[in-house]
């Protein structure tokens, strides 16, 4: 196991009826900027359950924040939060409202003339905004860490940037929230919370024991609680398990003291900021295709995921972690996910090149746990999943 020092700020308010709690969070001289998504808050009650937790507070509001925040959108919020002296931010929404607050909180005090330097240059702010969140939808993990992914159309660019003053402040997960979610961002939350955990476990072996068994549990717990909560997102005990396992999967924990892959976050970035597929689809149509391309350097690992997970017992090392793959593979399908790039665009020729120069471009220094792949595997690797 390697060294690590570990420090996770946020402070977790989880269960029934939560977001009442809420204004004791927030200092109550703070000029407060509520943010949120495209609407769905106002006709699933929860705009109104935090107004109310607000009503002593001094609010101003920012909506229209959409799926993969947009550089363009989140600049009108900064003028806002200029305009208005807002002094702290109350995300209201799913990753994507709360990775654009993440951005806005180091945008509101950042000394350069264009905040998407912060972006493209991958600076660490050390300083924000202070900022809270009412989770809406369980799926990636933001509302306890310092990561944000955000997106600007003009260029076609989506990319991650983070910094320890970016973790929220608290986050408020009432597992209630889930009963108004539709079933294709069930299944996107599913897949994105199990990628994540696979992105930090799928590696060789670094004798992470514990590690991977916290790993294996939210893999377990997630492929038990889904067909529960995709036939009955009312199922409190369900929703309840779901949320939790996916806030763990990327909260840091499991992720200290071992390497981390996200190779396939890296490229179904790309394959959203050029096709605008969600997210977690992009996850389920990369992560086979890196799998089976480094398998001799994953088998280990992936066979270790056949047994204690999907109970493949049978058969050489090679032939369970080919089964586990494939098994992957099924349990996206079985939630209703397509894993193939030609099943979301029949305009695929040429994405693999395109990714590839992308990275070139970039610079990027190899990806992996090893960081050993180049611009020319992720090509082969986007071509294999077709
Ligand atoms: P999202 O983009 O935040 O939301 C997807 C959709 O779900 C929106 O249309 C939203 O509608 C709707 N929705 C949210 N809560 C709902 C509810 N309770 N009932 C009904 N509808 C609801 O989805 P996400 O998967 O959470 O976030 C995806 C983004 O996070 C991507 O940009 C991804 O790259 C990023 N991400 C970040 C991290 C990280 O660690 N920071 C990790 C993985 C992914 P409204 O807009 O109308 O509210
Ligand atoms: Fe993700």
């Amino acid at each position: 196991m390697n060294n690590f020092e570990y420090k996770n700020p946020t402070k977790i308010i989880f269960g029934k009826d939560t977001i009442e709690k809420l204004a004791s969070e927030i200092p109550s001289d703070a000029k407060v900027l509520m943010l949120y998504g495209g609407g769905s808050i106002k006709k699933n009650g929860i705009y109104d359950q935090v107004k109310t937790a607000l009503s002593a507070s001094d609010v101003v509001e920012f909506g229209g924040i959409p799926a993969n925040p947009e550089y363009a959108v989140l600049m009108e919020a900064l003028k806002v939060i200029k305009e208005e002296n807002i002094t702290y931010l109350l995300a209201v929404g799913g990753g994507s409202v709360i990775d654009g607050t993440k951005f806005l909180s180091a945008a509101a005090v950042y000394e350069g003339d264009e905040p998407w330097d912060i972006v493209k240059n991958k600076v660490r702010p050390e300083k924000a905004m202070p900022f809270g969140t009412v989770l809406t939808l369980p799926a990636t993990g933001s509302e306890m860490n310092s990561g944000t992914v955000i997106s600007r159309k003009e260029t076609q660019e989506k990319l991650a940037f983070g910094g320890p003053a970016l973790f929220p402040q608290f986050s408020v997960l009432d597992p209630q929230v889930i009963r108004s979610i539709p079933k294709r961002q069930l299944a996107n939350g599913i897949t994105d919370a199990f990628t994540h955990v696979l992105e930090q476990y799928m590696t060789y072996p670094a004798g992470g024991l514990l590690q991977d068994r916290f790993a294996e549990s939210i893999l377990q717990t997630l492929i038990e609680v889904a067909p529960r909560v995709l036939k009955d997102p009312s199922d409190y005990e369900a929703a309840a398990n779901f949320m939790w396992s996916c806030t763990m999967a990327l909260n840091g924990l499991i992720q200290q003291g071992v390497p981390g892959d996200w190779a396939v976050h890296m490229m179904g970035h790309e394959l959203t900021a050029l096709f605008g597929i969600d997210h977690a689809r992009t996850l389920a149509v990369i992560a086979p295709s890196h799998y089976k391309y480094n398998f001799e350097a994953k088998k280990e690992k992936l066979a270790q995921y056949a047994e204690r997970v999907w109970n493949l017992t049978e058969g050489s090392m090679d032939d369970k972690a080919y089964a586990a793959i494939e098994k992957t593979e099924a349990f996206f399908k079985e939630l209703g996910i397509d894993t193939k790039l030609s099943d979301y665009t029949s305009d695929y020729e040429g994405t693999a090149e395109t990714i590839a120069q992308r990275f070139t471009d970039r610079g990027w220094k190899g990806l992996g746990e090893r960081q050993a792949l180049r611009p020319q595997d992720a090509e082969k690797i986007v071509k294999m999943a077709y």
